[in-house]
């Protein structure tokens, strides 16, 4: 067990890959968190189970599905009694930390459990002098946000046991919705346009009624509180949508900005301490999100922008810098990897797979070449329809198999369909950019078939059930 490596986890809420340079580099440069994938690797498939934010961090905790660990939603709280990552990595001598944002739910059994430390923001935090609890007790700090988290963190680390290994989770609020940037970065972009994605102007056309009820149109749904002015009176229609993504768009990427800062601030920490070598670094976020891309913000669906992750991971002893991964790894993944790092048993109950092979860049025989999602819905968010889904390489099903909140059938007007399910199928290899539903071309009826067939083997292997409504 001598020289285990320390495990540095860098999570943030909400950053799509799309704003991370490392990936696109069109939108904004982060070169502190790209650092992490020139000295070691990025993961281009990392896709998360269930899109939104309490869910996702279970799933992570756990290393299974959330139908099995009972965070479905985001008003489901954790219960921390279940076994975790956290909790057998501090059985098996790690020290463990969890700072910044927790939002698995507090008091009863939702605090954090298997954490030697652990400081967390209450529910979403705030960007400004934020409250936290500091182990239980309130505290408020002066600040903002994502520099006091990385604070805390160097500070942990800073009175650390030098020679037993740490597992650090350092979760940042940002750049999570208000999108409030900080002193440093509120100018930034200020006389730039952030270049639009080529969907801003999604008419949803064919695609299911889902797509057409989400209540997450940049030019429809976005709130003065979220772009923090009225907009000029005389812009209207599409004009008016690109004043509205500008206004957002800048300040989720100042937050960024932020982040990006602070991840350099643990990565020299790492160099001065000597320790770089030893510790295993992951950069990812919660899930995805849209920046503008079939005119939405938020995720929740299972379509690329919010079902992929960023991930980009670091640790020289066995990680080839400069590696661009494509393999197919989802957020159950993360458990068993630590666990594999740590020299620990992987519980037979997990549901995902260690990466550490992956990792080395071995070829690993049957590896997994579809995933799993699923989307429960929750009150009245945004109003996306449950739905759930396979994704392989090429092609992605989905099957809306209950409406967001129109339930009792009070559409909006215009909107005609109001029976479920309802199925999207792409042909990604042809339609990267998800605008062409192929679900009943006679083209891909076989293609069809077996994916129906796969989703329900899929299903079935995860002890997930079929709705009784898709039939
Ligand atoms: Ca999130």
């Amino acid at each position: 067990m001598a020289n285990r490596p320390n495990i540095l986890f860098i999570m943030s809420d909400d950053h799509a890959s799309q704003a991370i340079s490392s990936y696109s580099g069109r939108i904004n440069q982060t070169p502190n968190i790209d650092r992490i994938a020139q000295e070691g690797a990025r993961f281009d498939d990392c896709f998360c189970t269930n899109s939104i934010c309490t869910p996702s961090r279970a799933v992570i905790l756990t290393g299974k599905y959330s139908h099995l660990n009972g965070v479905k939603t985001l008003v489901d709280d954790f219960d921390g009694r279940q076994p975790h990552v956290a909790k057998m990595l501090q059985q098996g001598g790690y020290q463990t930390s969890m700072i910044g944002k927790w939002h698995l739910g507090h008091g009863g059994n939702s605090d954090p459990t298997g954490f030697d430390y652990w400081c967390v923001l209450p529910g979403q935090g705030l960007y400004h002098n934020p409250t936290f609890y500091d182990m239980g007790k309130e505290i408020t700090v002066k600040g903002y946000a994502t520099d006091i988290i990385t604070d805390m963190s160097l500070d942990w680390l800073e009175k650390r046991d030098k020679d037993r290994p740490f597992f650090l989770m350092c979760h940042h609020k940002a750049p999570h919705r208000p999108w409030e940037p900080s002193e440093k970065h509120k100018d930034l972009y200020e006389d730039i346009n952030i270049p639009e994605p080529d969907t801003l102007f999604d008419t949803y056309e064919t695609r299911s009624d889902a797509a057409r009820l989400a209540e997450m149109r940049i030019s429809r749904h976005l709130r003065k509180k979220d772009v923090k002015q009225d907009p000029p009176d005389h812009l209207e229609g599409n004009d008016l949508t690109r004043w509205y993504y500008q206004r957002y768009i800048k300040d989720y990427l100042r937050c960024i900005a932020s982040i990006d800062d602070n991840v350099g601030r643990l990565l020299d920490y790492l160099d001065e301490q000597g320790i770089a070598d030893n510790t295993l670094v992951i950069y990812t976020s919660d899930q995805g999100f849209f920046l503008g891309e079939h005119g939405w913000y938020d995720k929740r669906f299972m379509y690329e922008e919010s079902l992929r992750m960023p991930f980009l991971v670091r640790y020289p002893k066995e990680i080839k810098a400069g590696t661009i991964n494509k393999d197919m790894i989802v957020n159950t993944d993360f458990a068993p990897t630590f666990l594999d790092y740590a020299g620990l048993t992987i519980p037979a109950d997990m549901q995902g797979c260690s990466l550490r092979p992956v990792f080395q860049g071995r070829l690993v025989e049957g590896w997994r070449q579809s995933m799993y999602y699923r989307y429960w819905m929750d009150r009245d968010d945004h109003c996306v329809a449950a739905h759930y889904g396979i994704r392989t390489h090429q092609y992605k099903l989905i099957c809306y198999y209950a409406p967001g909140r129109f339930y009792n059938g009070k559409y909006p007007e215009g909107t005609e369909r109001t029976e479920w399910p309802q199925w999207e199928l792409y042909d990604l290899q042809k339609d990267q950019y998800e605008l062409n539903n192929v679900y009943g071309d006679p083209d891909y009826a076989s293609t069809l078939a077996e994916l129906k067939t796969a989703l329900h083997q899929l299903q079935m292997e995860l002890k997930d059930t079929i709705q009784t409504s898709e039939s």
